[in-house]
């Protein structure tokens, strides 16, 4: 065992740091406050390989591991979240899925304008009376022959009026359950698929949430992923790497959170002194720090298990169960640490404490994960 990354590692690190700074921060309150899809931003991280970084380069992806997923999401959640779940669910959530359960034809039609950034996608499992529930589809997909007919809602799907390609969870046969579940690649524009208004949301305001609808909507065949009955387990396993992305974009939300905090106990002076002089302060500091740290080492398991082949069902809970909570606890105690400033939008960290809270609800909420860690524990 070894805590040192590579030299790739720490220059796509670099690379996401700087850009972080350069281009998510200038105008990052202005699109929380405006609820502004950062379209410009995304398109840049397209171009440097961020939208794609672990599909093959053949399928036009950057051909990264997962432990550069993992500092490319930290250091981008730092600044921006509503940028960062860009990353995460073209990455996790869709690119995944398409390299790893799509035909040759899928990969080439759709995977390799997603992988390269020229288009973005959307995973569409949640409907109006199905989340944590996810095998209680409502979304028809009826066998036609040639085709399927797709009819149904999709509810807070994240890249849902930015997205070209969309994979969306439907039944099929519900008597034989999750198990008559297909995943149907739709494009936009196909007839009978309508985009409802945006989410007006506590956090991660920039991001593009919407639901979905879908009237007798034509799915041609060749547009399933996998067998017939596959859809249900498709989406269980993206989501097992998708949680590594957001795990990730919670440490950065708590570490982007923690280094604010930090440089202001050192200006901030009161009795006399600096608050980073007054103990009070240095056990905040000190308790974010390490749990921070801890989240790190949870998140940088689960990618080296991906790496290596090994199941991270557990691992992958785990670290979003906990370094979600380490970001709701930390961002909290960042504004607390700034006083009445933290309270304010100019100082940021208000916005990392909303933006925290969804880290704990989506892509399982902290109760389904405890659920997936203690059925791995109990097995
Ligand atoms: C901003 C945003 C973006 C999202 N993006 C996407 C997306 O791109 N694609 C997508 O498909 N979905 C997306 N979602 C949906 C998200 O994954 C769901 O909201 C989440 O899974 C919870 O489902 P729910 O909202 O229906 O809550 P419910 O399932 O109704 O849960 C309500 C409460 O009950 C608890 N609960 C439920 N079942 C159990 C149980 N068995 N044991 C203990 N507690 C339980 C939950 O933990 C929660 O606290 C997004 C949601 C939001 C808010």
């Amino acid at each position: 065992m070894h805590f040192e990354f590579s030299e790739e590692q720490l220059m796509i690190r670099q690379a996401a740091r700087d850009f972080a700074q350069t281009e998510l921060k200038p105008g990052v309150i202005e699109r929380d406050e405006h609820q502004k899809f950062p379209a410009e931003q995304v398109k840049k991280m397209g171009e440097l390989g961020f939208l794609g970084m672990m599909v093959p380069t053949e399928y036009g992806g950057s051909g990264m591991d997962a432990i550069s997923y993992v500092l490319v999401m930290e250091e981008l959640s730092k600044i921006d979240a509503s940028a960062s779940v860009v990353v995460s669910v073209n990455n996790s959530l869709v690119c995944y899925g398409l390299e790893k359960y799509g035909s040759e034809e899928q990969k080439q039609k759709y995977l390799v304008p997603l992988a390269s950034g020229q288009k973005i996608g959307a995973f569409c499992l949640s409907e109006p009376e199905a989340g944590s529930d996810a095998t209680s589809q409502h979304t028809t997909a009826v066998d036609m022959g040639d085709h399927y007919l797709l009819n149904g809602t999709k509810n807070w799907i994240t890249n849902g009026g930015t997205a070209s390609t969309y994979l969306v969870i439907a039944q099929t046969d519900p008597s034989k359950k999750h198990h008559g579940i297909n995943a149907l690649i739709v494009e936009k524009g196909m007839p009978g698929f309508t985009v409802g208004p945006k989410e007006n949301k506590l956090g991660i305001r920039g991001s593009d949430t919407h639901s979905l609808m879908f009237t007798d909507v034509k799915v041609p065949k060749e547009n399933r992923i996998g067998e017939d009955g596959f859809g249900f387990k498709f989406a269980m396993k993206t989501l097992e790497g998708g949680r590594i992305g957001i795990a990730a974009q919670a440490l950065g939300i708590a570490s982007g959170a923690y280094e604010l905090a930090l440089e202001y106990s050192k200006q901030r002076k009161a009795f006399g002194k600096t608050i980073s002089d007054l103990q009070a302060i240095q056990f905040k500091l000190a308790d974010m720090a390490t749990q921070i740290e801890a989240a790190r080492l949870l998140c940088l398991k689960a990618a080296w298990l991906k790496d290596h082949d090994q199941p991270y069902a557990q691992a992958s809970s785990m670290a979003k169960l906990y370094a979600s909570e380490v970001a709701m606890r930390t961002t909290i105690e960042a504004v607390q640490i700034h006083g009445g400033y933290g309270f304010v939008k100019e100082y940021h960290v208000e916005r990392l404490m909303r933006d925290a809270k969804i880290t704990q609800i989506y892509e399982g909420t902290s109760e389904i994960q405890r659920i997936v860690i203690s059925r791995e524990v109990l097995k």
